[in-house]
């Protein structure tokens, strides 16, 4: 037999390679497998079995590696098709399904001693007291690890080991699971009585779980409900359900890491009863060991839920019966790197594959997966009001051209956002103040000779951190001490300016301002080791802070029902992108943000300060009228083929040399003028400098593709990238369907 095998090393190729008689049945498509090459042995995948092979001297397979096969058929598939979508070898695709600590197996399972009972037949041996003590804990325990039998009964191992030679007790090495929230005690849950809205939904999504064969398209629904509208309940009753008819679900959220609340309810919904089953969390915040557990755990079937973010989307879950996306409108299920997949697709994509209901749920879906509700390729549900009818926090949009009228400039914070928060603390009621951009200030500029600090590798300016007393760059990592003159040698100003806000400095002004008041910042910054985040959310739900400084970590999913007040602090940031889905951004911020305000007893109110209070973004986020906003922003995107409306495929060249790269981008698009003339809707733009138009000492350009037949357009590139020559020293990457067009 023979075996056809990709290789890790990225050479867009198969190769044969024969299945040696000692390896003969342990090898099956999927496998994991360590092959000859050149000189030297490397990893790769047997994505086909054949009789035979068109080539002569094959080399045999030199190992497999896992039990079972690690990349199950199913999966390969799906491989197959983010190959082919995203434009990227074969091999990149592979990769990216695995974690890497299982393909690497490096990891493997841990092994510790543990002391076993015997039961001992026969006259018990002579026991000292203390020999006693230490065989009564093993016997009532039957089994524990050495290291714990050595800390309860605070003796050595040598002890034990006499216990092992007079034939009482074994000591072995034996598989001990990590499981990452070990630590964690859950108390079960029942499910809730659901409201009406959702009883609704649930029986929309179980009757097209029950129907014998759920055609192709209706296998997807769009959950719209609001936040708080108890979307979550709705997903645990799903996953009953499939449970029940003895399939296994998938759910995705974005940012895992940062909900630890989420995988609570799951865990706690499942941990008991006849639908008990371990729910699996795939995540990067977990070590390699603790993730190589938890997909073997999946593989083997004993765990039938994995909660994960992105490449959660590729666990072997056998069989599948639901795929839940949470918040699907999230910019990080989209990987930035090859393969630039987007999980959300990814998932669709799957469940017509496997014949699994998808659930894309969010109070602000993205255009893409909204327009397709309404063309009717998604089931569209909406969930309108909030879980046990409490009331949607009322926004005030605050003008902020008028607040600078009555001082030098504008303020940090408009006098009405003082008084609320002013009045939080009063009613021992709790704040969260949002601004997407850390550090102290955006930028260090001297007013006398007009210097502004940049980084030296990137097209950005430096950021001021004041604790650290550095200027960093938010790009490449660039960091330097801060000065106290200017820079400029011929200047040595002494009286430099720090401009701009990050939430460094809104967290100084506060303790200022409020010095009686309990101010805690989270962001990446202030977050420096893995328990940081479960620290500060741990003290802010048990009241220990009043007031919660944060960058976007904290606008998503977080519950508190003593919040009653949300600041924005400047909510045009996101509007001044150059990117086609600012608007966008804007209101999915807005909404989202306010969304953790009043969810408790207390009506929630949100303040949105902002210099352009008319912009529509902000008008819908105020009036909570996501469809209104719709409505609208596509009739925008319409006139220029943007998505929803088109599809975008954006090509990347960078290089060190900037003449090099934006010659090689001109003649990049004249090839593909040339490979797409007979193309009727293809509309190329650029090529033109990036945004970011220097990264890391890299000088980028793009060129924008649209059309409304990207797998078509996909095939057509490949085509051309196969044959399309660059010199050495710039690299072209193609996103398909891009989040991030800087
Ligand atoms: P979403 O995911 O839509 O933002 P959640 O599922 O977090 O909303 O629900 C918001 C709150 O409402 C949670 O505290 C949840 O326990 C509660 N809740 C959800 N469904 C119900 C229900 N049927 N009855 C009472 N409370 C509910
Ligand atoms: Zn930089």
């Amino acid at each position: 037999m023979v075996a056809r095998v990709t290789l890790e090393i990225a050479l867009r190729k198969e190769f044969d390679y024969l299945i040696p008689p000692e390896l003969a049945g342990r090898i099956e498509v999927g496998s994991r497998v360590k092959v000859p090459f050149g000189p030297r042995q490397v990893m790769g995948c047997v994505t086909a079995l054949n009789e035979t092979s068109p080539h002569a001297n094959l080399k045999p397979i030199a190992k497999v590696i896992g039990a079972q096969s690690l990349v199950t058929p199913k999966i390969l598939a799906l491989a197959r098709w983010i190959a082919d979508y995203y434009c990227c070898a074969p091999e990149t695709a592979l990769k990216s399904v695995l974690p890497e600590a299982v393909r690497k197996e490096a990891e493997g399972w841990r092994e510790r001693l543990f002391v076993r009972f015997t039961s001992f037949v026969g006259e018990l041996p002579k026991l000292t007291k203390r020999q006693q003590e230490i065989l009564k804990i093993v016997e009532e325990r039957r089994e524990l690890p050495l290291q714990e039998l050595l800390a309860l009964s605070e003796t050595t191992a040598d002890t034990v080991r006499r216990l092992e030679d007079k034939g009482l007790v074994v000591i072995a090495l034996q598989v001990s699971e990590r499981d990452p929230y070990a630590r964690e005690d859950v108390l079960p849950t029942q499910p809730l009585p659901l409201n009406a809205e959702q009883s609704t939904a649930l029986t929309q999504i179980l009757a097209v779980m029950d129907s014998p064969s759920p055609t192709a398209g209706s296998a997807t629904f769009l959950l719209h409900g609001v936040t708080g509208s108890g979307k979550t309940e709705v997903y645990l009753q799903a996953i009953a359900h499939a449970l029940a008819q003895g399939k296994g679900a998938i759910v995705l959220v974005p940012e895992i890491a940062l909900t630890p609340q989420t995988v609570e309810r799951f865990k706690a919904r499942f941990s008991h009863g006849p639908l008990k089953t371990i729910v699996a969390v795939l995540h990067s915040h977990l070590s390699a060991g603790e993730r190589h557990d938890e997909w073997h755990k999946i593989r083997q079937g004993r765990a039938r839920i994995v909660i994960g973010a992105r490449s959660a989307i590729f666990a072997p879950v056998e069989p599948l019966g639901l795929i839940i996306v949470d918040e699907e409108h999230e910019n990080s299920y989209k990987q930035e790197e090859s393969p630039r997949y987007h999980a959300r697709d990814v998932a669709v994509v799957r469940g017509r594959m496997e014949n699994a209901i998808v659930v894309l749920g969010s109070a602000t879906p993205s255009l893409e997966s909204y327009h397709n509700a309404k063309k009717g390729k998604y089931a569209l549900i909406e969930m309108p009001s909030r879980a046990d009818d409490k009331k949607m926090p009322l926004v005030r949009v605050v003008d902020m051209r008028e607040e600078g009228h009555k001082e030098k400039g504008p303020p940090i914070f408009a006098q009405r956002l003082k008084d609320a928060i002013t009045t939080r603390l009063e009613r021992k009621e709790q704040t969260i103040l949002f601004l997407n951009r850390r550090g102290f200030a955006t930028s260090l500029q001297c007013p006398k000779c007009g210097y502004v600090a940049e980084c030296p590798n990137c097209s950005v300016s430096l950021t001021y951190h004041r604790r650290e007393q550095r200027l960093c760059c938010h790009i490449c990592g660039h960091a330097t001490a801060a000065p106290s003159i200017c820079p400029n040698g011929e200047c040595r100003n002494a009286a430099i300016r720090f401009a701009g806000t990050g939430t460094e400095k809104v967290e100084d002004v506060l303790v200022k301002l409020f010095p009686k008041a309990n101010v805690r910042r989270m962001d990446s910054d202030a977050l420096k080791r893995k328990e940081d985040y479960r620290t500060i959310l741990g003290d802010f739900r048990r009241g220990k802070i009043d007031i919660l400084v944060g960058t976007q970590m904290i606008a998503k999913g977080l519950h508190f029902p003593n919040v009653t007040l949300v600041g924005i602090i400047h909510a045009d940031l996101s509007l001044h992108q150059a990117d086609f889905r600012a608007a966008e951004r804007t209101f999915q911020l807005i909404t989202q943000v306010a969304g953790r305000a009043g969810r408790g007893d207390v009506e929630g109110e949100v303040i949105v300060q902002t210099f352009t209070p008319f912009h529509s973004a902000i008008q819908f986020a105020r009036r909570h009228d996501f469809v209104g906003f719709y409505d609208e922003e596509v009739g925008f995107r319409a006139q220029l083929h943007y998505p929803p409306l088109g599809r975008v495929a954006l090509l990347t060249l960078k290089g060190r040399n900037d003449e090099k790269v934006a010659f090689s981008a001109e003649h990049l698009r004249k090839e593909l003028e040339k490979a797409l003339k007979d193309w009727k809707d293809l509309v190329i733009a650029g090529p033109a400098p990036a945004p970011l138009a220097r990264a890391e000492t890299f000088y980028r350009h793009q060129l924008m593709l649209r059309t409304g037949r990207m797998s078509q357009l996909s095939r057509e590139l490949a085509k051309l990238m196969a044959v399309f020559k660059l010199p050495e020293e710039v690299m072209l990457t193609v996103d398909i369907d891009p989040v991030n067009l800087s």
